[in-house]
């Protein structure tokens, strides 16, 4: 099997499935318990935290351990918006983000939120529309570092620098395409998203960093665990595995750019000798992310296709492919209708080889053969 749909989620590191199984077997206990057993786990959960708070040079900001990068952004956006309500009710976001965070914004707007959507001109972030909609009713901006379907990475400094002026607005990111693959712009955002299974560690990790826990409305009630914000006994084991996942790809984050750089220019390459073929993913995004476009076919089509000669890639992203007709991301970075439907992502990590590339071009290849009269009366 060829595994390229890395952005749905990634193969656990072997180091981090040993760490989740060796806490499990060990400090099973409650962190909260006041036996030296709960101690010593909940000492185990400090350390974690404190080891991520390192590898991300955190400064003041706290560390939420959640269940997922969907969990941190429905309760950052909605405990943010609803705090800061009596200020002012418009939220700024793109059609770019994950749903998880984009309809969460959007069921705030049932509560008399008013949500803009900034524009992208030429695949980037157009930051004069951005500066148009801000005004003194804008408390919360949320946007993704690096969106999931097409690469594109956002200008968050530039972002922040605008902000400058609005001092009530809270900048949050979904960050969950970036890490392991860019710097984190840590010091440019109020609040964090990231999820362990797009960095070779497990489904069910996430995390919330944030600068002003106390402000925030909390939409978790219970035994007050997580600094009173996520209600609910600490899973430790997967926590500290978590804290295993982000120095591991951490450390592997320079050399895993430049491989990556290495298979999406061979892709793009072979994608641009085969006529009526469109490379949707823009030159200057990230590299693990490659956006192919086969007008005149549908995406299932073509993944089907894959899937048969073995090779797993996807058509926009896992989460919308089920629900959305087109990709909502692909129409705001202007991609074409005709080719919106036809198209696939390919995404890389730190198992793909140079030979899962040759095996892709070559069955792409096959594939395009197959479909050449399709794609040529759509074009
Ligand atoms: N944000 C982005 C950009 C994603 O790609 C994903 C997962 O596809 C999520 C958030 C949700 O992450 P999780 O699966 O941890 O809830």
């Amino acid at each position: 099997m060829i595994y390229l749909d890395n952005c749905a989620t990634t193969k656990p590191d072997p180091e981090v499935l040993k760490t989740f199984h060796t806490v499990n077997e060990k400090y099973y206990f409650n962190p909260s318990s006041p036996h030296h057993k709960g101690l010593e786990t909940n000492k185990l959960l400090e350390q974690a935290r404190s080891q991520i708070r390192d590898i991300l040079k955190l400064k003041n900001q706290s560390i939420i351990f959640t269940s997922g990068a969907t969990e941190s952004n429905n309760l950052l956006i909605t405990g943010m918006a609803r705090s800061k309500k009596p200020f002012g009710q418009t939220i700024i976001t793109s059609h770019l983000e994950h749903p998880s965070a984009l309809e969460t914004v959007r069921a705030l707007e049932s509560e008399g939120f008013t949500v803009k959507y900034v524009e992208f001109k030429d695949g980037r972030l157009d930051l004069e529309h951005f500066k148009s909609l801000l005004n003194s009713d804008v408390t919360l901006v949320c946007l993704m570092h690096v969106n999931n379907v097409m690469g594109a990475i956002l200008p968050i400094t530039s972002i922040k620098e605008v902000l400058k002026n609005y001092p009530k607005v809270h900048f949050h990111v979904d960050c969950v395409q970036s890490f392991g693959k860019l710097e984190l712009p840590v010091d440019a955002m109020d609040s964090f998203v990231l999820s362990g299974h797009k960095f070779n560690g497990l489904k069910g990790q996430g995390l919330l960093v944030f600068n002003q826990l106390k402000t925030i409305t909390h939409t978790v009630f219970g035994g007050g665990q997580e600094y009173g914000f996520r209600s609910g006994t600490v899973n430790v084991a997967n926590d500290v595995a978590l804290s295993r996942a982000v120095r591991i790809a951490e450390s592997e984050r320079t050399e895993l750019y430049s491989r990556t750089q290495h298979f999406k220019e061979q892709l793009e390459h072979a994608v641009q000798q085969l006529p009526g073929l469109y490379v949707n993913s823009l030159e200057e995004g990230v590299p693990h992310i490659v956006n192919i476009g086969f007008p005149g076919v549908k995406g299932e089509v073509i993944v089907n296709a894959f899937s048969k000669e073995d090779i797993c890639v996807s058509t926009t992203s896992a989460c919308s492919s089920k629900r959305a007709k087109f990709n909502e991301a692909l129409n705001a970075l202007h991609v074409p209708e005709t080719v919106i439907a036809g198209s696939v992502r390919v995404s890389f990590d730190k198992y793909t080889t140079q030979s899962d590339i040759n095996r892709f071009i070559t069955v792409l290849q096959q594939i395009y053969r197959e479909m050449k009269e399709l794609i040529k009366d759509a074009v």
